[in-house]
């Protein structure tokens, strides 16, 4: 669908040194970020970690205690909340009831006398694809439609930048991932910049193009979603963005292009340049998809890490996938995802197994487990 008068970019956002301080409790300290126009961000952490703060600061909901906000190189520190070229997308949308679909995505722009603003609403719906439904009220639609509505409504008088606040939070599941695409698909139309902020990792990694993973006021890591997977730098992304196996240890040798971690006397190898740390003591760890699970001891080689024998102590399936736990003695428990092909489990509950990942999934992170 063609985005007529939505094509125009959105602008990029930098906060520069944002401090923003409650009475005895510092909810963001320090935070530097810069998100480029037309790019799809999301802001990714647990409840409190200071996302809605600082989304409320972009806004200008909230005064920051410390540090600038840009928008688009302007500098809006100071400037009232309704006179930031921002919109926001809130998780409950309160549509005006007594009023159309169309009235309501047109309300703001008659208001301000904005010219043609019914043929702006029209326009806005067909981008949600709700414009056959622009007569109807609000409760003869269905929460996914209602959210496209506000979101319609957000964009209509193109901000150049638009704020998202768990906006699908209300949805159900299936209905939520439907919307987490077609919200992609109306972002990279329109060319606004999104910035989301959710506490949903699977969401912010199938929308964004860029996530920042936050945590107590401050960023962990930021990056495209797969690096933020495939290379969590700290315990706490490698724990948040989906399960990680954890071994701490120490670092035995460190010569040539990988570490070698003594973890309660099994050897691990880490590439050098996916750890972190190269010496003392470190946390490494390996995602659970990338383990694979023997009956019989692999073959020893330089370029996969094997532990074993342990016994498999749990098996979940869940139709795609099923989940193992292993204990290997000394060692602990490791989470073992294998895809299943048709050939029905590879192990049952108190089997002996051996486990094995290539070297080169593994990574080596900041901080320790512990
Ligand atoms: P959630 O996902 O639960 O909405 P969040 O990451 O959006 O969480 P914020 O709402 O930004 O978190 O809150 C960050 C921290 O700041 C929390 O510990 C919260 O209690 C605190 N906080 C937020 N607003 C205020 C306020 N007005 N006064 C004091 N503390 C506040």
């Amino acid at each position: 669908m063609p985005a007529g008068a939505f094509a125009e970019r959105g602008a990029d956002l930098e906060l520069v040194g944002i401090q923003k301080r409650f009475p005895g409790f510092t909810a963001i300290d320090e935070l530097d970020l810069t998100i480029p126009a037309g790019s799809f961000f999301a802001l990714l952490g647990p409840s409190g970690c200071g996302k809605t703060t600082t989304l409320r600061l972009v806004a200008g909901l909230e005064e920051p205690t410390r540090g600038r906000i840009l928008i688009g190189g302007v500098d809006v520190t100071d400037t009232k909340a309704h006179e930031r070229p921002v919109n926001t997308v809130f998780q409950s949308y309160a549509l005006f009831p007594h009023m159309s679909i169309i009235e309501n995505v047109s309300f703001g722009l008659k208001r301000r006398r904005i010219a043609d603003a019914a043929g702006r609403a029209h326009e806005a719906l067909r981008l949600v694809e709700l414009d056959h439904l622009a007569q109807r009220r609000p409760q003869q639609l269905s929460g996914g439609q209602q959210q496209r509505v506000a979101l319609a409504r957000a964009i209509v008088n193109r901000p150049a930048l638009l704020l998202l606040d768990e906006p699908l939070g209300a949805l159900d599941l299936k209905l939520r991932r439907q919307m987490q695409l077609e919200l992609k698909t109306i972002q990279e139309e329109v060319g606004l910049t999104f910035l989301h902020v959710t506490h949903d990792q699977e969401e912010a990694m199938t929308m964004a193009d860029t996530v920042a993973v936050m945590n107590k006021g401050a960023i962990e890591q930021m990056g495209p979603p797969a690096e933020l997977y495939e290379s969590p730098r700290t315990v706490f992304v490698a724990n948040f963005l989906g399960q990680s196996n954890l071994f701490s240890g120490d670092v035995v040798d460190s010569t040539g292009t990988a570490i070698t971690v003594d973890a309660a006397g099994a050897r691990l190898v880490v590439p050098t340049a996916r750890a972190r740390r190269h010496q003392g003591s470190v946390t490494i760890g390996v995602r659970p998809e990338k383990v694979a699970l023997h009956r019989e001891a692999p073959v020893e080689s330089a370029e996969r890490n094997v532990l074993g024998p342990g016994h498999v102590i749990d098996v979940s399936f869940s139709g795609v996938s099923t989940q193992y736990l292993v204990t290997v003695p000394g060692v602990g428990t490791l989470t073992v995802f294998a895809q299943n092909i048709g050939s029905g489990p590879v192990a049952a509950e108190g089997a002996e197994v051996w486990v094995s990942w290539d070297v080169a999934h593994g990574f080596g992170l900041d901080d320790d487990a512990d």
